[in-house]
């Protein structure tokens, strides 16, 4: 069996008026990167949440490696790993006490070997006893994904991995993914960018409104789409990138950073 998770009929309200997610099917295989894209409000993290099986309350099925999120839960739980957002840590601690704190919540014994090499896999082994506070946001990001690894989660869920990034710190964060990817980790990730689909995802999903617009590689997916309509559900592209040349029609590009933000 090649899925990782499958999921069938899935609906998620947060109230019974009105619907979060809507009806959606998808299947993700093990050992890839499968991205998830859409606007703010969309529903992505309400969805990461339901297979991760800590929203109650959703209608059709989830399976994590063929266990069902709504009865195997405690089973599962040991199997992922999340991604925090950096910025909620505590910042009067040291790098390594983070790890061993982190260790505790997940109820294992971690050696200082661990923190060296999970430090290492993050290229921030020089930064073992600095304080957290110290770090600069890349930093961060690079730590919060080694915490998202201390458990040796068999699938990992980033969430905007790469947000608020220059362009150089989000390479390089593309780099430590693929080669936590290489390890045999399935990653699940959102993301605003479409130079990081390209660079990272075998498949793609575009969720608008709590339903799948479209989902597939992202070369296809970029290839046969309306372009308008796929701008209009909200991508960040960077300048250099081909979409560009198609965006006379755009009602709204907005320029940030080196980034046109398209609307
Ligand atoms: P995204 O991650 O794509 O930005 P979310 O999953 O966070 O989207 O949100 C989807 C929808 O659910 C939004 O309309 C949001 O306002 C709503 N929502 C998110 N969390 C809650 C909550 N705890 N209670 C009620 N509504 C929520």
């Amino acid at each position: 069996m090649n899925e990782a998770i499958s999921i069938k009929d899935l609906c998620f309200s947060y109230n019974s008026n009105i619907q979060v997610l809507e009806n959606i099917n998808l299947t993700i295989n093990h050992n890839e990167v499968f991205g998830l894209l859409g606007p703010n409000g969309a529903g992505k993290t309400t969805l990461l949440e339901c297979i991760q099986g800590v929203k109650n309350g959703f209608t059709g099925t989830i399976t994590v490696n063929g266990l069902n999120v709504r009865k195997d839960g405690d089973k599962i739980k040991p199997l992922i790993g999340v991604q925090f957002q950096s910025n909620s840590y505590f910042d009067h601690i040291k790098v390594d006490e983070l790890f061993e704190f982190f260790a505790t919540l997940y109820n294992i014994e971690i050696t200082e070997k661990e923190i060296k090499d999970l430090l290492k896999k993050v290229n921030m082994q020089e930064y073992k006893r600095s304080y957290v506070n110290k770090l600069s946001g890349g930093q961060k990001q690079r730590i919060s994904i080694a915490l998202s690894i201390l458990n040796k989660p068999q699938v990992l869920f980033l969430d905007e991995p790469t947000t608020g990034l220059d362009p150089n710190s989000r390479k390089d964060l593309w780099n430590i993914i693929n080669d936590i990817r290489k390890e045999g980790t399935t990653i699940i990730l959102t993301t605003h960018y479409m130079e990081e689909v390209e660079a990272l995802c075998d498949n793609v999903c575009f969720i608008n409104n709590g339903s799948i617009y479209t989902v597939g590689k992202p070369e296809e997916i970029i290839k046969n789409a309306n372009l308008n309509s796929v701008i209009k559900i909200g991508l960040i592209v960077d300048s250099s990138a081909q979409y560009l040349e198609s965006c006379s029609t755009v009602d709204k590009i907005k320029k940030e950073d080196d980034y046109f933000y398209l609307y």
